[in-house]
């Protein structure tokens, strides 16, 4: 399989014209040659390093509340209500949005995720899965280690160090001494959160989780909006990935997570969309977009976080933080591709192929997405699956859990 005439994003932030070819599930050659006009570009598939794809169910609920009365009030209620069948219908909807706008890869946090991942399979995204770690939930702590055991694309899992105690995080770095996941957690989302964290254990969340052991194999973890550069230090040494959701952060009135001062600290820093009832949708071009922006507001420094570092963050950190050896366009790597159509007003003309990425994209101009070499979504139409139908579950799921 070739792309002829393409423009391409090549890993050193450039642009170049050419021809990408691919062989199985894998990127063969890249060539370099002179294209008068190219329609399209090519670019690494994007990873949505942290969200929960099924909350498409329940998109746009509890707007305007805070984090933690949109939970118990608007979010809570309706999850209470959530069947596996909802699961999977969510999540199916949620991977087809993230294909349609160039995503690749998804680590998802939700309840019954192995209705997740089967919608994940069936919709040829690959994605990463876990059983959520919470204390109260009698058993849990044997469920999330057998969920993980059974597969090696399973991850261990805490929701966050509020709905964890210090047993079940223990529990969980005993358990990982031979599983060697990575943990994907939420931390320091809230001031209330990182405060009463410091209260309970006279330590902040990342330096309280790395003290129980669950953090010896590596992580990600979601927001870290008040993490204190300390915590980034750990993170650096745990190799923990730290998952930026600005959009989720702005709306939920949580803050801005100091991105900048991590990256100068060593954390592998990747992006993602949350879920979207807090987004309230799964483009991860808005989240680059954002992502580039608000450094440069909040610093006051427009040299601060260039495009073609936000582009790494949304793909090749993405990609290391969940184990895919993909996001970057070059020979051997996995073959996880979107295509965007450069024949759009907004797209004409460009001056830097990394500012027009990240300034004037939008997810909608991806008209391919390729997972493993393999095409799986083509101009509104998914390969893998029928589209009717799975909008037919879809609907049927959210009009269930509004009655
Ligand atoms: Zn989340």
């Amino acid at each position: 399989m070739t792309f002829n005439d393409i423009l391409m994003y090549l890993p050193d932030g450039e642009g170049t014209t050419g021809t990408l070819t691919i062989e199985g599930d894998r990127i063969a050659a890249v060539e370099r040659h002179p294209v008068a006009e190219p329609k399209r570009l090519v670019m690494p598939g994007l990873v949505n390093a942290h969200g929960h794809s099924a909350m498409t169910l329940v998109r746009g609920t509890g707007g305007g509340l805070p984090l933690q009365r949109w939970l118990e009030e608007a979010i809570f209620p309706i999850e209470a209500k959530m069947k596996p069948g909802d699961i999977y219908a969510g999540a199916k909807w949620g991977a087809m949005e993230m294909l349609a706008g160039g995503t690749t890869a998804v680590a998802d946090m939700y309840d019954f995720p192995s209705e997740g991942e089967r919608a994940f399979a069936e919709a040829g995204i690959r994605a990463r899965t876990n059983r959520v770690g919470l204390h109260f939930v009698p058993g849990r702590l044997a469920e999330c280690i057998a969920y993980a055991e059974a597969k090696p694309e399973r991850d261990l899992c805490i929701h966050s160090e509020y709905l964890t105690n210090e047993e079940f995080c223990r529990g969980l770095a005993a358990a990982n001494e031979k599983l060697a996941r990575p943990v994907h957690f939420h931390c320091s989302e809230t001031e209330k959160e990182h405060r009463e964290c410091l209260e309970r254990h006279g330590k902040t969340p990342t330096a309280y989780l790395a003290s129980t052991g669950l953090l010896d194999h590596g992580g990600y973890a979601a927001h870290c909006v008040w993490c204190t550069d300390d915590d980034f230090r750990i993170m650096a040494e745990k190799k923990v990935t730290l998952v930026h959701n600005p959009t989720s952060n702005l709306k939920l009135g949580s803050g801005i997570a100091r991105i900048v001062r991590a990256k100068e600290l060593g954390v592998n820093v990747a992006l993602g969309t949350d879920g979207c009832a807090s987004n309230d949708n799964l483009d991860m071009f808005e989240e680059m977009h954002l992502a580039a922006l608000l450094p440069k507001g909040t610093g006051r420094d427009p040299t601060a976080l260039p495009a073609r570092e936000v582009i790494a963050m949304a793909t090749e950190n993405g990609a290391r933080a969940l184990g895919f050896d993909s996001g970057r366009i070059e020979p051997g790597k996995l073959a996880d591709l979107c295509v965007v159509d450069l024949d759009r007003l907004h797209l004409t003309p460009y001056a830097e192929l990394a500012n027009l990425i990240v300034y004037s994209m939008h997810g909608s101009d991806v008209v391919e997405t390729w997972v493993g070499g393999e095409k799986v979504y083509d101009r509104g139409e998914f390969m893998k699956l029928d589209r009717a139908k799975a909008k037919a579950e879809f609907l049927a799921s959210v009009k269930g859990l509004k009655a």
